[in-house]
């Protein structure tokens, strides 16, 4: 069995279905302008990597419907302390069978007061992510995939095996519909493609430390209105007019309404 397999069986036994690999070198070869800072690369952080395994959990969307709630700050919260845990136990899988490797941490910052100063965190998961494959970056500044649209989250192990690369998903998966744009409550995007789009990170953080104050961050609006994901068809919400028409969707938005009311101030 190679390394690759031997990864991938792993992920599935932990019932992880979204994973992909890139090798470090890609860091090298930018996708596009602005691209990350090289001490952001994989190899500036832990010089030993070979490659970066990316691993990817949905949010559930009819919970991120609920957004800002104190449902989606939980969902949230497990979803990011299971990255956590998952990538920990695959780089310590990856280390017995002799290949040195470390996980990195899902969100790395120490509150949001920090990354109002300082809106980044020391390693982007979401170009990890796009470069294992995984998605491409939406207008609303995150990682579209196939199944989940931007409803995921992404946790990365840097290892030093040498493993395949998985290809890149060559055309945007973002349809250019600007539901997020229009949706944002303080328009913090642009109808410009990422990375020409200047995200208001600022404007987004300081929404996200209110929210935080009364315990129903984060936001999600942006994440919750995008049309793209698999998602969409199973929970059977196909169609975004459902965020705005409260008439036709009325059980959804009592059903909103009632979980916003609980939790949170
Ligand atoms: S998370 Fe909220 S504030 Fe930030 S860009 Fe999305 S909709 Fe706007
Ligand atoms: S809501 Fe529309 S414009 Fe925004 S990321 Fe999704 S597909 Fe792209």
């Amino acid at each position: 069995m190679t390394i690759r397999d031997f990864i991938i069986r792993t992920c599935t036994d932990m019932g992880i279905s979204c994973v992909g690999c890139a090798a470090v070198i890609r860091w090298e070869q930018p996708l596009f302008f602005p691209w990350v800072p090289e001490s952001c690369y994989p190899n500036a952080i832990y010089p030993e990597a070979q490659t970066a395994v990316v691993i990817g959990l949905p949010v559930h969307l009819p919970v991120v419907e609920t957004a800002p709630s104190i449902w989606y700050r939980e969902e949230y919260k497990i979803v990011n302390s299971l990255l956590d845990q998952y990538t920990w136990r695959i780089a310590t899988v990856l280390n017995d069978q002799g290949y040195a490797s470390v996980s990195i941490p899902r969100d790395g910052y120490g509150s949001i007061t920090v990354l109002q100063k300082n809106p980044a965190a020391f390693f982007s998961h979401r170009h990890a992510a796009v470069l294992a494959g995984l998605g491409t970056f939406g207008r609303n500044n995150m990682v579209l995939t196939r199944a989940w649209g931007p409803r995921v989250r992404f946790g990365t192990v840097l290892t030093s095996a040498r493993i395949e690369s998985d290809a890149l998903i060559e055309s945007s998966l973002c349809t250019r519909c600007n539901a997020c744009v229009r949706a944002c409550p303080v328009h913090a995007l642009e109808e410009e493609d990422y990375p020409e789009s200047k995200t208001n990170k600022k404007a987004c953080a300081d929404r996200s430390a209110a929210l935080n104050g009364e315990y129903r961050s984060p936001c999600g609006i942006c994440i919750k209105v995008c049309p793209v994901g698999a998602d969409r068809d199973l929970f059977n919400r196909t169609d975004i007019r459902m965020y705005d028409d409260t008439g036709a969707w009325k059980k959804y938005h009592d059903a909103w309404d009632h979980v916003r009311s609980f939790g949170s101030d």
